[in-house]
């Protein structure tokens, strides 16, 4: 059996035709995983077992009830579910297996999703090219030698090589829409407050967002419209109710961020990339102008002051007491130190230390404080270019994937590789990267689009026509290794 188009609406259609059943597709994703996923890594953990058993209570005359009937689903590995060890790819949850499951992937399984196993990802979803993991690094499938992305560089990657056609992700700063750009397939982060965050491991809680990869829009919309809504498990979700939205492209009106767009540290490929999609667009009869936001250079200060903080105070959790690795140390805080010392990889320490250090008295005023209010500005600026344009575009990130090792001993270096997707988390709005074409290696480069706050259906709406007027057709070919 040979699946192409591999789209949630392709799959259910085949499905109703009786020329395919979940458990002929079932053999399918597990094949193509046990083929080709030892050299690619996308996955931690195969619910095989529970897949197989899972379908079983799927009736076909609920096919039409359930968006996603029969759909198999990769779920990121720092949201909880049942049963099934949850890792945050680190050596202090290497064994934890939660005892409940996170809301959006509930809401997932209760739409008829089948979850076929958990993904790789930075560590605690700290990082840009899944390098972080404490347990391997997951290859690009369009070039293994390079990074798929990060933080869930396992699920675009899952979604790239077609094992899958749709995998969940988590955004603190980019980690959904960055290796969306990456592997060429389509990353969402939707406002901040639309999908609970209960059962997602905390890393940023005012930043962090859970959202979906696909290979097209839609299918990203259909799981945003199940995952998405009030939770009563997570005081920060919004009652938001998703409608879709069908408004023709030319009534937009669409600014490009200038500070990402006519700024030095962007491949000439990318910002290529960029203008053909402007030329694009103003073909089609839409005003395109370029807007200055000129707070947007302080995010990545503000965001690693602000991220690390609240990181600093969520991991304090992990301590050997309650759950995950415990080293016995000679009294309590040995134990504390061991179990932390080892548990822990240096990028996770590195975030800790700034954080505590960020919060502690004496310097909160001057770090802390200074980079909420800065994070303010960023907010307001977002907000003045709004109420000129329905939306705002520029690359997803710098540069296309880059090379296993290249950034691994500059941090800073690797922090770039967010410019563009972090702003969005600092304002907690809507961005959605689709890819919109490829460099001279033949790897993907990605286009961000950013919308109002709650205006998520919009994004998508204009990211569904945009992505038809780009036909974006390649993919990577497994067939060589
Ligand atoms: N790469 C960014 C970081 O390391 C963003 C990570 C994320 O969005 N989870 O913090």
């Amino acid at each position: 059996m040979e699946i192409n188009d591999f789209t949630i609406n392709s799959i259910k259609s085949e499905y109703k035709k009786g020329n395919l059943t979940p458990k002929e597709l079932l053999d399918y994703v597990f094949k193509g995983i046990k083929l080709y996923d030892s050299k690619i890594n996308s996955f931690i953990t195969l619910t095989e077992e529970y897949a197989y058993k899972a379908i079983e209570s799927l009736k076909l005359d609920e096919i039409d009830l359930k968006p996603l009937w029969g759909i198999p689903v990769a779920i990121k590995d720092n949201m909880c579910f049942r049963g099934f060890k949850t890792t945050c790819s680190s050596k202090i949850l290497e064994n934890f297996i939660p005892i409940y499951t996170a809301t959006a992937v509930q809401r997932l399984i209760d739409a008829g999703a089948i979850i076929v196993g958990k993904t790789n990802l930075d560590e605690f979803a700290m990082g840009s090219s899944t390098e972080n993991s404490a347990f391997f690094t997951t290859s690009n499938p369009w070039d293994l030698e390079r990074v798929p992305g990060g933080s869930s560089g396992g699920s675009a990657s899952a979604v790239a090589a077609r094992f899958v056609p749709l995998a969940t992700g988590s955004d603190t700063g980019g980690s959904i829409r960055q290796p969306a750009s990456f592997c060429g397939v389509v990353g969402f982060k939707p406002t901040y407050g639309t999908v609970s965050r209960y059962g997602l491991v905390a890393f940023a809680s005012s930043l962090d967002q859970i959202g979906p990869f696909g290979t097209k829009v839609k299918d990203v919309e259909l799981a945003f419209s199940v995952m998405s809504g009030k939770d009563d498990m997570d005081s920060t979700s919004h009652p938001y109710q998703f409608t879709s939205v069908n408004r023709n492209i030319k009534e937009y009106k669409v600014g490009v961020i200038k500070e990402l767009y006519e700024a030095e540290g962007f491949d000439i490929e990318v910002l290529n990339s960029l203008n053909n999609v402007i030329k694009i667009l103003k073909s089609e009869g839409l005003k395109v102008d370029v807007c200055s936001l000129p707070h947007l250079k302080y995010s990545l200060p503000v965001y690693y002051l602000v991220a690390t903080s609240e990181a600093s105070s969520n991991l304090a959790r992990f301590d050997g007491v309650r759950y995950g690795l415990r080293v016995e140390g000679k009294d309590i805080i040995e134990t504390f130190s061991k179990t932390r010392g080892q548990g822990f990889g240096s990028e996770v320490k590195r975030r800790i230390m700034l954080g505590t250090y960020a919060l502690s008295s004496g310097y909160y005023d001057a770090y802390y404080l200074k980079a909420s209010k800065v994070r303010t500005l960023i907010v307001n600026d977002f907000e003045k270019a709004f109420r000129e344009y329905d939306f705002l575009i520029c690359p997803t990130s710098p540069t296309t994937a880059f090379k296993k090792g290249d950034k691994t001993s500059d941090p800073l270096s690797m922090y770039l590789s967010d410019i563009a997707t972090i702003p969005v988390n600092l304002a907690g709005l809507p961005g959605i990267s689709i890819p919109s074409g490829c460099d001279n290696k033949g790897l993907p480069i990605g286009l961000q689009i950013i919308g109002r706050p709650f205006n998520d259906s919009e994004v998508l709406n204009f990211a569904d026509q945009l992505e038809s007027i780009i036909n974006f057709e390649a993919r990577p070919q497994l067939g060589g290794i």
